[in-house]
């Protein structure tokens, strides 16, 4: 470490997270580029300097890929960054978009033993930092020379897809994904907007991917092009599925169907995967409002305030039925988006919608809730106040409450065993389906949940892939060694 980084380090507060720039909110609200600028490489080291390389490091347990936190942030201290981006990839095929978006304050900067006396190492900006210079200086993948002769196939190319695929490429399997769109990436690609995960990021870590060795079929719909069955009968040797919970949730309420009320998949899909914000230079347009109100509290919910704020909407506001402790965003994302002049109603939930003569939403019926008591789960529960219907003007509507998984495999495989909502059942430790050789994880498995943990699952899938591949082999070898003897019996 140089001189003058140790002064800095010295001079800095060690229970104090380095902070990180960001575009200033006046000029961020009227682009997509990114919000959030990461660290320098000074900042890095700073930060990663107040590690204190526990020999107990809990952070590990809190992350669900099991990423070697202090051994890559002990690299960073050493400027010892291509070390660094390796420690992390032993374990996690996606780090510049992990660094970007995962819920680490939930994960493991929550276990961090510094956020007991301060703020936890940002161990999230530190990974995005070694992963954006791997990117600066060009992505290597060692490719899998050796092909173990088995071939598997993945059904969607969503960050629990892509983590089956990179392990196993790993191991030398030949690897197919089946991708429904043009593009791989799932929520990462159609959902999330340009300006908290680029679209080049998403790239980049998906051409590390095929360049492990995994085949990507795009524009592949599985459960119309092939079915399940027929891809065990084409000779993969097993399948993942990994298909997402993309169908949107609707509130079933009078005037939803109205024109100028978008779901938050069509609106995200039209204004990120299509590209509407640069309309003409694209191809999609989009109708925005000077009024635009978005109804739920989550991720989903904020990046759709977001990009309407920054497709020329005058006001913006969340509606959401529950408390302001209760909503479901990031913090870090909440506070970008009310310093971005998103407003929130809260306690608030529509009852229904007006047109106007030609059929456009003009005007947003809604009650005030309150919280009842906590139930023995502790969750309160939010009902209606009786009589406090109120109105207010809107031109768009954006309802973002929530995703189910798309019926599409569920309805076209045999046997397939489905849970409440068309959520598919598998064994949690290993991610086995009803079906024998069929895995399945991500959000498809489990129902709407994070990045990270889709990734997890397509971990536990993989090992469990390679394991029961690897028995069923041995079982052969067992059975062509007991046909051997009987055979050499014919002779003796
Ligand atoms: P997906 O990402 O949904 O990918 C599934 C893929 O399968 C898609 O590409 C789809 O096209 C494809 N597919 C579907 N059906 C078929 C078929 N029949 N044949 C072939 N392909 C098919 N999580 C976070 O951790 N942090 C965040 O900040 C965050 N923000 C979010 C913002 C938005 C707008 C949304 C919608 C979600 C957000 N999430 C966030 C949640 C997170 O993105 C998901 O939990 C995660 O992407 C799930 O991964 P997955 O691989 O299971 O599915």
């Amino acid at each position: 470490m140089s001189r003058s980084i140790k002064e800095v380090v010295r001079a800095q507060n060690r229970f104090k997270a380095v902070e990180v720039s960001k575009q200033e909110p006046s000029v961020r609200s009227k682009n997509f580029g990114e919000v959030v600028l990461g660290y320098t490489e000074e900042q890095a080291l700073v930060e990663a300097s107040r590690c204190l390389n526990c020999p107990n490091p809990q952070c590990v347990s809190g992350c669900p890929v099991g990423v070697d936190i202090p051994a890559f942030i002990s690299c960073i201290k050493e400027r010892q960054f291509r070390e660094s981006i390796s420690k992390i990839k032993e374990k996690n095929s996606l780090p510049a978009i992990c660094g970007r978006v995962c819920p680490q304050e939930e994960q493991c900067q929550k276990n961090c033993i510094m956020g007991r006396k301060g703020e936890s190492i940002s161990i999230g900006r530190l990974e995005r930092f070694v992963a954006d210079l791997e990117h600066e200086k060009g992505i290597e993948a060692k490719q899998v020379e050796v092909w173990n002769g088995r071939k598997v196939a993945v059904v969607g190319a969503g960050p629990a897809g892509l983590t089956v695929a990179a392990d196993l490429a790993k191991l030398g399997y030949h690897v197919v994904i089946f991708e429904a769109l043009h593009l791989a990436g799932g929520v990462l690609i159609y959902g999330i907007p340009e300006f908290r995960l680029p679209k080049r990021i998403v790239q980049a870590e998906v051409d590390y991917i095929k360049q492990l060795g995994v085949e990507l079929q795009t524009d592949s719909l599985i459960g119309r092009l092939h079915t399940i069955p027929e891809l065990l009968a084409q000779g993969f040797d097993a399948i993942f599925i990994g298909t997402g919970a993309g169908l949107p949730k609707f509130m079933g309420i009078p005037g939803e169907n109205l024109c100028g009320i978008y779901s938050a998949n069509e609106f995200l899909i039209r204004v990120n995967l299509m590209k509407s914000y640069q309309f003409p230079k694209s191809k999609t347009p989009i109708h925005m409002g000077k009024k635009v109100v978005v109804i739920g509290g989550g991720n989903v919910a904020l990046d759709s305030a977001r990009c309407a704020i920054r497709l020329g909407a005058e006001s913006v506001s969340i509606v959401y039925r529950r408390s302001r402790e209760e909503l479901p965003a990031r913090q870090e994302e909440i506070s970008n988006a009310e310093e971005e002049g998103i407003q929130f109603k809260l306690l608030a939930a529509p009852t229904r919608f007006i047109a106007d003569d030609r059929g456009q939403v003009k005007t947003m019926e809604y009650v005030t809730m309150k919280l009842t008591a906590p139930d023995a789960t502790g969750r309160s529960k939010p009902v209606p106040i009786k009589g406090s219907e109120t109105t207010t003007d809107v031109d768009t509507v954006i309802v973002a409450i929530g995703r189910t998984p798309n019926p599409i495999i569920q309805s076209t495989t045999e046997g397939l065993k489905t849970l409440v909502g068309g959520i598919i059942a598998v064994d949690k430790d290993t991610g086995l389906t009803s079906l024998e050789a069929v895995y399945a994880g991500g959000d498809i498995a489990t129902g709407e949940s994070t990045v990270i943990s889709a990734m997890g699952s397509g971990k536990i899938a993989a090992k469990s892939i390679h394991n029961y591949l690897n028995s069923k082999k041995e079982n052969a070898i067992g059975m062509l060694y007991q046909g051997d003897l009987a055979a050499l019996s014919l002779f003796f």
